[in-house]
């Protein structure tokens, strides 16, 4: 969004294929949903997976780490409890750094997608996933975890791509989270954020061409705005992008005004098991 803004690091320039992504398959979609202040993580995240309006529930926008309400509104239901329901086989891609379900249920603190993953544990991704090429780092190339892991080797993030894909063919539903360009965002440092953005764009264009080969439907959007404001230092109350490119494409973009609309569409694009 903010198209042509000279802090937008969200440019044809800096990520042609995110860039394209979102002015060929995308929408503007509001994630402010009608509360007061900054859209935050935790209820942002917790809407965009739930389809109930998280912020509007406990009354604010919160970050982080979800509290004791915004859990209950997760625990009681979301997008994998419903794919369950339907016999679909759905997969949470992001690696945790843990052995099994079980040790990562132990955390004292949970983010929404752990909280929902737990739900579901068969949805969890562990070190083992993460060693046979089953799971990607949150940070695509693995280079944060290689003084923890010096024998997981870094990956380039095409490559990643690839196993994204993999687990994606395998699964009806996949889900990953990236949110890097968040952290770049917070930096205010605008060499930085196009890093980000260009690293993440080489994963995409891979991705792209491999959902499209395989009609595969790539949905991706956005707890909040951020990175499309680099002069200002926090998140913004910009428009998210809502992108569905592939073969039920359309279909969701016409149903997704905010973020409140995200698991509703999904849900019914995913059809029953015979
Ligand atoms: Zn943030």
């Amino acid at each position: 969004m903010r198209e042509g803004a000279a802090d937008n690091p969200v440019n044809p320039e800096v990520c042609p294929a995110l860039y394209r992504l979102i002015t060929a398959h995308g929408k503007p979609i509001d994630a402010c949903l009608g509360v007061e202040g900054l859209p935050q993580s935790a209820t942002g995240q917790g809407t965009m997976f739930t389809g109930v309006n998280c912020p509007a529930a406990i009354g604010r926008h919160q970050e982080g780490f979800p509290g004791p309400a915004l859990r209950k509104i997760i625990e009681e239901n979301n997008i994998f409890l419903e794919l369950k329901k339907r016999g679909k086989k759905v997969r949470f891609a992001d690696a945790y750094l843990v052995d099994s379900a079980d040790e990562l249920a132990l955390r004292r603190f949970k983010s929404v997608t752990t909280v929902m993953a737990l739900t579901a544990p068969e949805t969890v991704s562990t070190v083992s996933d993460l060693i046979h090429d089953n799971a990607l780092m949150q940070d695509l190339t693995r280079e944060t975890i290689q003084d923890r892991y010096p024998d997981i080797p870094m990956i380039h993030p095409q490559r990643a791509a690839e196993h994204l894909f993999r687990i994606a063919r395998n699964n009806d539903f996949t889900l990953y989270e990236f949110f890097q360009t968040d952290v770049a965002g917070h930096s205010s440092d605008y060499a930085r954020a196009c890093a980000v953005l260009r690293l993440y764009d080489l994963f995409l264009a891979s991705l792209v061409r491999f959902c499209e080969a395989a009609s595969i439907t790539l949905v991706m959007t956005a707890d909040h705005g951020n990175i499309e404001a680099m002069n200002e230092r926090g998140h913004t109350r910009n428009p998210v992008p809502f992108i569905a490119y592939g073969p039920k494409g359309r279909q969701l973009r016409d149903q997704v005004n905010s973020l409140a609309d995200v698991t509703p569409a999904i849900l019914s694009v995913i059809h029953c098991k015979e």
